[in-house]
């Protein structure tokens, strides 16, 4: 009212708005365009045993086809879609996706292959998030404990006692659990007092210039012990150069995830990637029983 009493102010306001309101439509249109044509993709990040440097799992990232051959990141609508509801759907396709993918992995024979998927907290809020899991396990063929459920510490400053209940009952299923981007939030020590999680990934921020700048070093290196001694294990992600996995050994974090090892890419990709991992591995043994 004041606004509207100093006129151009208002206006300006007023117009503003409308081009925001008006952005939002469109953006809103082309989520639900999106999920009916199915321009919705899944890449896949390595992750791997530091120990050892092989692939042991991978973690799904979502994409939107821009229509011209290009992929729209995530940070791009997924902000829209917590927001408009569309989270639903489109996150129920992803957990649907990466259950047919790491099932058919599975079949192929690499038996220990897990995969990450990440979940918005908006969905604890909306839906039983076990239910919805212990239904696309059951259609899908995809072994519980392979599949590895992302979530932020966000999560917290949502109801609770609600979201203990169904991730104690994901656990009961034998899904994991991890806490994404740990040490971002500013509830990190209570989350992993409160909820039954079986993983950290220490956030990029702090990972990626560890070998420079001792501060993130000494963060990396007390969450890596604060992990351990809760029987939880641990896993970097932003790894982007050598150093910064060896550093990462030395202090024993157990899994790695990062541009240095591998970035997001299709399914066809990993998969070439592990089955050449999987034949050096059996060709390893041969050589070694053909020795003995
Ligand atoms: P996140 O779960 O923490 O995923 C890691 C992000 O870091 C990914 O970005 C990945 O591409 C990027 N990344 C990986 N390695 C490196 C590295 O070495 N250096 C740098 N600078 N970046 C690296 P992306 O794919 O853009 O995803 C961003 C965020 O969007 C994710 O963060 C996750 O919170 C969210 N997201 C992605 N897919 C889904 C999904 O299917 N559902 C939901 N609810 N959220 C998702
Ligand atoms: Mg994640
Ligand atoms: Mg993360
Ligand atoms: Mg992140």
């Amino acid at each position: 009212r004041t606004k509207a009493a100093s006129g151009d102010g208002f206006c300006f306001f007023a117009a503003n708005m409308d081009a925001r309101a008006r952005e939002e439509q469109r953006i809103d249109n082309a989520l639900r365009q999106a999920l009916e044509d199915e321009q919705f993709v899944l890449h896949y990040q390595q992750q791997v045993d530091l120990k050892t440097g092989l692939i042991i799992g991978c973690e799904a990232l979502l994409r939107m086809r821009d229509g011209e051959g290009g992929f729209i990141p995530p940070g791009e609508f997924l902000p829209r879609a917590e927001r408009n509801g569309l989270i639903m759907p489109i996150n129920e396709w992803v957990i649907e996706e990466a259950c047919r993918q790491g099932a058919r992995w599975h079949r192929m024979g690499l038996p220990d292959f897990t995969i990450g998927v990440n979940l918005s907290p908006v969905q604890f809020q909306r839906q039983s998030v076990p239910l919805l899991v212990a239904r696309i396990l059951g259609e899908t063929g995809m072994p519980a404990h392979l599949l590895d459920l992302e979530l932020t510490e966000s999560i917290v400053l949502h109801d609770r006692e609600q979201v203990a209940i169904q991730l104690g009952q994901l656990r009961d299923l034998g899904v994991k659990i991890s806490i994404d981007d740990y040490g971002t939030g500013c509830s990190s020590l209570s989350y992993v007092k409160h909820f039954p999680v079986d993983r950290l990934k220490i956030d990029q921020s702090f990972v990626r210039d560890m070998q420079s700048n001792p501060s993130d070093a000494a963060i990396v290196r007390a969450t890596i012990n604060l992990g351990h001694s809760l029987g939880l294990e641990v896993i970097a992600e932003g790894v982007e150069t050598k150093a910064v996995a060896n550093l990462l050994l030395l202090e024993h974090c157990d899994k790695a995830q990062g541009y240095h090892f591998g970035r997001p890419q299709g399914a066809d990709v990993l998969e070439q990637q592990m089955l050449a991992q999987t034949g050096n591995k059996i060709d390893h043994v041969e050589k070694i029983q053909g020795l003995a």
